[in-house]
């Protein structure tokens, strides 16, 4: 019997991101909604060759393959989520480490342009998904995803995200989605995870 996928734990209390995102949200959302993807992954992964295997390759194997739709969906979702919580902290925002505002500056011009363009994917993100600041081959980008889709599988690094599935934000923002992604990103963002990510 191979090591299942293990749910990990928050990187901070759940009431660390209120009023932002309330203890409310956070709870249900990784203790319900995160949770859930892990325990249906490890059911749909069990006694197949996939069991056991790391998260990432579950992942790669899986994505694009209609026969294993619902193991990519809870793969990806998983991911999608650890990497959620690190993108996220008390007291986030504010202005990126010197070496990434270089790199902001020359791809998006200002970090306020870069700003506007995450507001606006997560704001026109049709339906569930999630708006990532990433790297195409060294060059930062903004793009949006559909469902469990992720930047992996794009040839592309993810460096930031933000859920806009409903569940994210319904409980404290009911249908103000443009509220919810703005005050993730002036009050919420981790700009050292982006800059870690990128090794920069
Ligand atoms: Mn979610």
């Amino acid at each position: 019997m191979s090591a299942p996928i293990t749910l990990p734990p928050l990187p901070y209390a759940d009431n660390a991101l209120d009023p932002v995102i309330s203890a409310n949200t956070l709870s249900f959302h990784y203790g319900k909604h995160h949770k859930a993807y892990v325990d249906n992954l490890n059911k749909l992964t069990a006694g197949t060759p996939l069991e056991g295997q790391p998260l990432e390759a579950i992942i790669k194997e899986s994505a694009g393959k209609p026969d294993k739709a619902g193991v990519f969906n809870n793969s990806a979702q998983v991911w999608n989520h650890t990497f959620y919580w690190n993108s996220l902290k008390q007291g986030g925002g504010g202005t990126p480490p010197a070496a990434l505002a270089r790199l902001i500056e020359r791809d998006f011009g200002s970090l306020d342009n870069l700003k506007k363009e995450l507001a606006t994917a997560a704001t026109t993100q049709f339906g569930s998904g999630w708006a990532w600041l990433a790297s195409d081959n060294g060059k930062l980008v903004v793009t949006k995803t559909s469902n469990a889709e992720l930047p992996m599988t794009r040839g592309q690094k993810a460096l930031l995200t933000i859920d806009v599935w409903e569940h994210a934000y319904y409980l404290d923002y009911q249908n103000r989605r443009p509220d919810y992604a703005s005050a993730v990103i002036e009050k919420l963002l981790n700009w050292q995870f982006a800059a870690d990510n990128l090794g920069v």
